[in-house]
């Protein structure tokens, strides 16, 4: 049967501070992790809503999409050949959960779901970003790994103006100041400063730090507006 396919997250990983332990050559053994690290993230954070993590092997595909009418999160085999370690995989299915468990809100068990996601979908996508932090940070994986797999497969448009998704760059920024603030240790003690595509980060976003550093200096709550 035909199905909706509502959110197209890009997200897609990188280095390393950990190197995977499972060879996803193997049939099943990508399966194996991709639930594993779901229902991992699922039970840290008690969250209470069913949903379904499956693997489809496309490796042209280097993406991970939550379908909301089957609560099924799918990441394709393009996201897994783009991820070096558990923390940038964590990272991107923590997004998804983020969406499928939206899926469920509202009448008749979350029907109009997608609609209400239709309406507003970049803020829907800030939401997840944060959230997947939270979520992984809940059950024992590095929020970094967030900014390097994004680092890594998203792509930077021009513009946002036609797209479901924020830039690129404004998320990573987003996601970077609210590690920042919630989570500073792990900027402390950071095990992704020798990662190639978490320095490739600090290079491009240098003007964006610089907005944040401002904000802190003075002690502003107001919503930066990033580049
Ligand atoms: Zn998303």
């Amino acid at each position: 049967m035909k199905k909706i396919i509502i959110l197209l997250a890009m997200f897609f990983i990188a280095i390393p501070s950990q190197a995977l332990t499972i060879d996803y050559t193997k049939d099943g053994s990508a399966q194996a992790l991709v639930s594993k690290i779901g229902f991992n993230i699922l039970n840290a954070n008690r969250i209470p809503q069913r949903m379904v993590f499956y693997v489809k092997p496309d490796k042209k595909v280097v993406n991970a999409v939550t379908y909301f009418r089957d609560r099924q999160i799918v990441v394709y085999g393009g996201l897994l050949t783009y991820s070096d370690n558990e923390d940038e995989l964590a990272a991107v299915i923590a997004h998804e959960i983020s969406h499928a468990i939206d899926s469920y809100d509202g009448v008749l068990r979350g029907f109009f779901s997608p609609v209400t996601y239709s309406l507003k979908p970049k803020k829907y996508e800030y939401k997840a970003d944060k959230r997947a932090v939270d979520f992984v940070v809940k059950a024992g994986y590095n929020p970094l790994a967030f900014i390097t797999i994004m680092n890594k497969i998203d792509s930077q448009p021009r513009y946002e103006l036609f797209s479901t998704h924020p830039l690129c760059s404004r998320r990573l920024a987003a996601v970077y100041e609210y590690i920042y603030t919630k989570y500073p240790q792990y900027l402390v003690q950071n095990e992704y400063k020798d990662n190639i595509y978490y320095q490739n980060f600090l290079l491009t976003s240098r003007e964006n730090r610089l907005k944040l550093q401002e904000k802190v200096k003075n002690n502003s709550k107001k919503r930066i507006k990033y580049l």
